[in-house]
Order: C-alpha cells, then sequence, then structure tokens
C-alpha cells in the first residue's frame, strides 16, 4: 500500500510499504480523509515528541475492511471515525479519570502507525461507528471537535459572555461556533492573516482585529473595559499567549489549548494572577468527548466541514504539508483512496 512516512524530523516521502496486519481485537481501516492538524507540522520540524520513522495522521475516517476473530460489533463495510489516543487503562491518572493523562498514552500518527496511509490498523476501542448521514468526510473532523470540546468545557462559556479567540485556523473556527452554541454575547477572533480573519466572519465571528493592523488591547478594552470573561489561544504562538492575558478580565479564564514549541515560555506576575483571581488552563486531547464530537457533526449544528479548503490525494501529501497554515488555507485533508 501506499504511505506517507516522516523518516526523520524534517524528512519526509511517500512510498510504498506492506499492508497493515491487524490483531484479534483490530480494525483493519480503508483510510477514506485524514486531515492535516498543526501537531503534525510540530512532529515534522522535530518540536512535538513523536516516534520516528513514523506513517502520521491522527484524524481520520474510513471503511472497516477487515475485522480481528475476536471483535463483535463490526462487520465489513462499517464508515467509521478514530479516536487516535490509546490509553492504557492501568496507570494512575487512567484509574482516576484523567484517561487523556495517561502516562502509557501513545497515539495513532504519532506513536503508530496513522492515517496517511491507504489502510490502516485500529485497534478497535478506538474505532466509532458514524451514525448515518454523516459523510466521512465531515466525520473525519471529530478528533479536533473532540479536542475544542475539551477546551470548550474546561472554559464553562455561560450565555451572555464575551469570549476572545487567537488565531482563525480550522481549531479557531470550531471553537468561534461552538462559544456561539453555549450562548457567547460576542465572538472577537484574532488573527493576522486576512483570509483567516474573512472565513472567521464567514463563520459568524462578531468582530476581527487583525493585530498588525490594531493594538489588541486597546480595541477590546474600548469596547469592554473590563476584559472579556474567556480568552482561548488557538493559535500556539507564544507572542499571542501572552496576549491572552491583556484581554482577560477580573475573575477570567485563559484557555492555553494552542501547541506552543516545546521550550516557548512567557513571563507571569503572580500577584497579578492572584489579585485578579485569573484562571490560566491548558487543554489538553479529547478526553470521552469523541462520541459527543461525532454526534455534533451529525446533527448538522456545526459545520465543520465548511473548515475544510483544499483535498490532496496521498501522492501530493508533501505538497499538501508545504500549504497547511498558509494564509489561503484553513483546514488540508488528504484523501488517501482517490
Ligand atoms: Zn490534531
Ligand atoms: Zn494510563
Amino acid at each position: 500500500m501506499l504511505a506517507l512516512e516522516f523518516l526523520e524530523p524534517g524528512q519526509m516521502r511517500v512510498t510504498e510499504m506492506p499492508e497493515p496486519e491487524i490483531g484479534p481485537r483490530d480494525l483493519l481501516v480503508r483510510v477514506h480523509t485524514s486531515g492535516i492538524c498543526g501537531t503534525d507540522l510540530h512532529i515534522f520540524r522535530g518540536s512535538y515528541p513523536a516516534t520516528f520513522p513514523l506513517v502520521p495522521g491522527h484524524e481520520y475516517s474510513g471503511i472497516v475492511e477487515g475485522v480481528g476473530p475476536e471483535l463483535e460489533g463490526f462487520v465489513v463495510g462499517d464508515a467509521v471515525v478514530v479516536d487516535p489516543n490509546i490509553l492504557c487503562g492501568a496507570c494512575f491518572y487512567c484509574r482516576s479519570g484523567n484517561v487523556h493523562l495517561c502516562s502509557n498514552m501513545v497515539a495513532l500518527g504519532v506513536n503508530l502507525p496513522g492515517g496517511f496511509a491507504e489502510l490502516s490498523r485500529v485497534p478497535a476501542r478506538q474505532a466509532y461507528r458514524l451514525p448515518k448521514g454523516l459523510p466521512l468526510d465531515q466525520a473525519a473532523l471529530s478528533e479536533p471537535v473532540a479536542c475544542c470540546l475539551r477546551g470548550m468545557d474546561l472554559a464553562e462559556v455561560r450565555s451572555g459572555d464575551r469570549v476572545a479567540i487567537f488565531g482563525a485556523g480550522p481549531i479557531g473556527v470550531i471553537m468561534l461556533q461552538l462559544a456561539q452554541m453555549q450562548g457567547a454575547s460576542t465572538v472577537i477572533m484574532i488573527d493576522p492573516q486576512a483570509g483567516r480573519r474573512r472565513l472567521a466572519e464567514a463563520h459568524g465571528a462578531d468582530w476581527v482585529i487583525d493585530p498588525l493592523e490594531e493594538a489588541v488591547e486597546s480595541a477590546v478594552r474600548r469596547q469592554f473595559p473590563e476584559g472579556v470573561e474567556v480568552v482561548f489561544d488557538c493559535s500556539g504562538n507564544i507572542e499571542a499567549v501572552k496576549e491572552t492575558l491583556k484581554l482577560v478580565m477580573r475573575g477570567g479564564k485563559v484557555i492555553l489549548y494552542g501547541v506552543c514549541e516545546e521550550g516557548a515560555s512567557f513571563e507571569l506576575n503572580p500577584f497579578w494572577v492572584n489579585e485578579n483571581e485569573i484562571t490560566i488552563r491548558g487543554a489538553y486531547n479529547n478526553p470521552n468527548t469523541m462520541g459527543r464530537a461525532v454526534d455534533l457533526l451529525a446533527s448538522g449544528k456545526l459545520t465543520a466541514g465548511s473548515v475544510v479548503t483544499h483535498h490532496f490525494p496521498l501522492q501530493e501529501a508533501p505538497e499538501a504539508f508545504r500549504i497547511t497554515g498558509s494564509s489561503e488555507t484553513l483546514k488540508v485533508v488528504i484523501d488517501p483512496n482517490e
């Protein structure tokens, strides 16, 4: 079969490799759609821990083509989406309910072969069968939506709250829609790329700000002198992370969702955090939110499909990676069996 392979940081190729063999509790999945995520770019650059050589891809859907002999409940032809994060179920964190903090976590597309391949071995417990009416290309967005749900759950946005989001990439635009579903009175999107600001507006952003044109803090404080209840960083840019602290109101929350470079840091004044009762919260992965993400996508209430701007065949995966993150793209996906 054909697959994309990261040989080592900075080196990728599309290559033939043997079809995966499945164990008694695995599914063989013919991959339909596999999304490129910011984390994949970090893995490629070597700035996110992963196991090389690697077939990346952790956001994918497909059709079941083989079913391990010990499995019940799956049949050949089932449409599924994959939760890439494989937990041990036995460590301190798994047993105390923080499954996403599992000490022994491995992930498809990070430590094990993932979805940028024609076929993928998927442990059955990582697979979610799709409800009728949810197309495979939309379903591939379940993992990023599930991660956004984790962020939104932790943010506890209430009806009427004001929300600011740094980064109008695919994640920012999904978060924007979730904030609106929570009843936010104003959602402000901050992004230096004009194309992304336009897309944020098209997805119902109440206010978009170009941080290169306007001082974000003074613009927001002119409108909302106290600041806003919740600020998300969905950019993974350390300069944006520093700005989040300038927009949050007393008693408000900052959710660090974007993946910054591993060594990046910023200064924090503990007196200010204490005196203003600021919450700064990381949001990591998708603990128990995949099912909700699948249902939300199937309901049609979240139009995540519209964040996909580019499709590529597997042969052109290097080109797909090259343009990901550029101003004309939002979500770029690969269709390995096109
Ligand atoms: Zn991802
Ligand atoms: Zn564990």
